[in-house]
């Protein structure tokens, strides 16, 4: 089998190596997301603004580059790997929902900007009875003049204490069946009536519950038809699909396993040495393996103009249980020290571990849970009936 990358491609992937090189210091790469305060998160972003990478498969006049998918798909595991930040909200599915389905004026006032890395959004999709069953959602939004009265609790919009602006899914036709009275806007999170409540994760990083009291919005920044906003929040889960799982990331958490395990000594007893673990670093690595080509399958796919609905969901499914298999296999590799956090000084590889395997849960569930992802395997890949 040949899987040759077309030269420019890897030519490209020279480029962000270089890059990363330059402005994705050491200390930062080995730091698990939700380390990585918001603020490194932004000043990154506007370096890959002035090269045209946050955006860019969008055309010039909107700050892209045209770029590939394939060039895409290589920016995202090429970063995925150090670790280094390259998608957020709005450039993975604000700006080309808006491209789709905005007006020229929504496009020219926020595609520019966000090419620039200069506003952020947050996602306002969850709620306290609508996460799975998405299409459940309850944020009610009522037509007042040219202004819609936002009114309803949102779960779990991370970012609402930091971002600009919220892409929020409301409620437009109470009458309608429940896909088809949704709309989607553009919110503006310094508008009056919103309240943010922190959540916080596991891993140690911040999620939200947002309260919307009257909240006005408007009718301008609607996006698309009134009550055709589900169908606009299923096309954007397409262009999330070639990067919904950076497989790299996994790798780069193996080598670092390996590097490990090769030079580790707890007073004469080598894991290096162990029949148990080498059998499990073999698994992993064989594991590994599969997860590489299921993605390379999938983003082969998109550059083909193909939908890899089932493919991509087998990629996210694999590659997210792996990620917990490879952490889980980590932190008993240490014993008992690979429970230890960052800052102790008897934490091997200063925590690195610890923090990969709480933050090994949430991609199980975000974007698309894996049970439901294999529900889409089950009836749109092998052709049963829906469940
Ligand atoms: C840290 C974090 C950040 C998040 N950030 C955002 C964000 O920014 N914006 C946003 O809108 N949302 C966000 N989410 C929400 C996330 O998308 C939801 O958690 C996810 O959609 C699951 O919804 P739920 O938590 O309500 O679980 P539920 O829908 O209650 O599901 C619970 C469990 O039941 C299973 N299940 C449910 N229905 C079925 C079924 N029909 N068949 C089989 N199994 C089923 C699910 O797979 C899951 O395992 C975030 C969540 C977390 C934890």
């Amino acid at each position: 089998m040949d899987f040759q990358l077309p030269d420019n491609v890897e030519e490209f992937r020279s480029e962000i190596k270089e890059f990363i090189d330059a402005e994705w210091p050491e200390s930062l790469r080995n730091k698990s997301q939700t380390e990585i305060s918001y603020e490194e998160e932004r000043t990154f972003c506007k370096k890959l603004a002035k090269k045209g990478w946050l955006v860019m498969s969008l055309p010039e006049e909107y700050g892209g580059k045209r770029r590939s998918i394939l060039e895409q798909y290589i920016f995202q595991e090429t970063m995925a790997y150090y670790g280094a930040p390259y998608g957020t909200t709005a450039t993975t599915i604000v700006a080309p929902t808006l491209m789709r389905y905005g007006t020229d004026e929504q496009k020219s006032t926020f595609i520019p900007r966000i090419a620039a890395g200069e506003i952020d959004f947050a996602l306002g999709y969850s709620e306290p009875n609508a996460g799975t069953d998405l299409a459940s959602l309850q944020l009610r939004a009522e037509l007042d003049g040219d202004e819609y009265v936002l009114n309803g609790t949102k779960m779990f919009t991370s970012l609402a204490h930091k971002a600009d602006y919220c892409w929020l899914a409301a409620r437009t036709d109470t009458d309608a069946p429940k896909h088809k009275g949704i709309s989607l806007f553009i919110v503006d999170m310094k508008a009056p009536g919103i309240t943010t409540r922190p959540l916080w994760t596991m891993g140690g990083g911040r999620t939200n519950q947002t309260f919307w009291d009257n909240v006005r919005v408007p009718v301008s920044q609607r996006i698309g038809e009134e009550n055709q906003g589900w169908y606009y929040v299923a096309t954007a889960l397409d262009f999330e699909r070639i990067g919904v799982f950076p497989v790299s990331r996994v790798r780069r958490q193996f080598d670092r396993l390996v590097e490990y395990v090769r030079t580790a000594d707890f007073g004469g007893y080598r894991p290096a040495q162990d029949p148990d673990v080498r059998r499990r670093i073999a698994d992993l690595s064989t594991d590994l393996e599969v997860a590489q080509m299921l993605s390379y399958r999938a983003a082969w796919m998109v550059s083909q103009g193909q939908v890899p609905n089932y493919e991509a969901a087998m990629v996210k499914i694999f590659g997210t249980e792996l990620q917990q298999r490879l952490t889980h296999t980590a932190t008993q590799v240490l014993e008992l020290y690979g429970q230890l956090l960052e800052g102790s000084p008897h934490a091997p590889a200063n925590g690195y571990f610890e923090q990969a395997y709480e933050a090994a849960v949430m991609p199980t569930f975000g974007a698309g849970s894996n049970e439901i992802l294999r529900q889409i395997i089950a009836a749109r890949g092998m052709g049963l009936p829906r469940g």
